[in-house]
């Protein structure tokens, strides 16, 4: 079939027509017209979280990760200990790419069915005051779980330690106020919930403690301090720019504007999550979270109950039908995760369920 297919994963996402359309011209990384994309883009994204009284933001070529990898590098002092709150795979990810960095790291272990928990923070920050950044991650897209980080930043805040949240499956989606809610860095990327294509990652860095930062990356590819001062100088990328990457986030978010902004996101997408869930129980299948810790960005399912079962036959059968599902995270038991995020609506959710059930009766007639 010529139809692309549904990408139900945590990115890339499916994008819609127009922002694929807007990746079909070249642009001069030193043009004026390209400069004045970065620069809006770089004026939306410090809105979505209202930002542009405190913070600035510094794209960074490359995927997600990139960009925390260079939060941390950029942001942490090469004596400081970052306090890791570790409930899934990402923030081990983040925890490990810290210490990669030369950086001391602790991680403070967590169920990965749960939230992290602000007081378990609180006492830890208590008794190791050599602690100066805690590390969280917004959406533990590992298993779907919606980390509390009004409160972890309120404990941060007491304690005078710098809060570096990756938020890269929640910006867009879940609401996040920077007036309200303080962390020294935020990092999400173009690939995510703005429904850009992949390609680049930025940082929101606290306006107050930038210029610390200066000369603290040992990276000069990652390094958001010079990043900053070169974009805020000359209005242009330090190093060859992701164009089309850059164009297309701008269309992405015109549309995101139009749709309504973040509230509008949220209901689609919770949309899209209740109707999957629904649709997924109706077939026998359980979610492994609690609803009450759930975020409707990825939902994570046990595997079927059929023997002989494997993840890579079901997904063939599922993709035979034009749906892309994703591999489960979890350390102990079998599951595959479903996302509810990209430019899609609650009737592809249905068709999906509709190929699953279809997929599940080719794996129990093989049997
Ligand atoms: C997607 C994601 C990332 C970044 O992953 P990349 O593969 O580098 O784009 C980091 N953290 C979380 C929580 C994510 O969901």
């Amino acid at each position: 079939m010529d139809r692309d297919k549904i990408l139900l994963t945590p990115g890339p996402l499916t994008t819609t027509l127009r922002t694929k359309l807007a990746m079909l011209k070249d642009w001069g990384s030193w043009d004026a017209d390209f400069n004045a994309v970065t620069a809006r883009v770089r004026r939306s994204l410090l809105d979505i979280i209202h930002g542009s009284d405190s913070h600035v933001v510094v794209p960074l070529q490359g995927s997600g990760t990139f960009s925390v990898e260079a939060a941390v590098a950029s942001l942490v002092p090469r004596d400081g200990h970052v306090l890791v709150l570790d409930n899934g795979a990402y923030c081990k990810r983040a925890a490990k790419l810290t210490t990669l960095m030369g950086r001391e790291a602790t991680s403070l272990e967590f169920d990965e069915a749960q939230p992290v928990d602000p007081l378990a923070l609180e006492t830890y920050l208590q008794k190791d005051t050599s602690i100066t950044h805690v590390l969280m991650v917004h959406c533990e897209t590992g298993a779907g779980v919606r980390n509390p980080l009004q409160a972890v930043a309120d404990v941060c805040a007491r304690f005078h330690v710098g809060l570096i949240v990756d938020a890269m499956s929640s910006f867009a989606a879940l609401e996040i106020d920077a007036r309200s809610t303080r962390f020294d860095a935020l990092i999400a990327a173009s690939g995510k919930c703005l429904e850009g294509v992949p390609g680049m990652g930025f940082v929101f860095i606290r306006k107050e403690v930038l210029a610390a930062c200066e000369g603290r990356s040992q990276s000069l590819a990652m390094d958001l301090y010079d990043q900053y001062v070169y974009m805020e100088k000359t209005g242009q990328w330090r190093f060859t720019p992701p164009t089309h990457v850059v164009v297309a986030l701008a269309e992405a978010i015109a549309q995101f504007e139009e749709e309504g902004g973040q509230p509008a996101r949220l209901a689609r997408y919770t949309h899209n999550y209740e109707t999957l869930v629904a649709g997924m129980r109706a077939l026998g299948f359980k979610p492994f979270l609690d609803p009450a810790v759930q975020a409707p960005i990825i939902v994570t399912f046990h595997a079927p109950d059929i023997a002989g079962y494997d993840f890579k036959t079901f997904y063939a059968a599922v993709r035979a039908r034009g749906f892309l599902l994703y591999p489960g995270k979890l350390t102990q038991i079998e599951t595959f995760r479903v996302g509810c995020i990209g430019a899609i609506d609650s009737h592809a959710i249905k068709q999906a369920v509709h190929a699953i059930a279809m997929a599940l009766q080719d794996l129990t007639l093989s049997n």
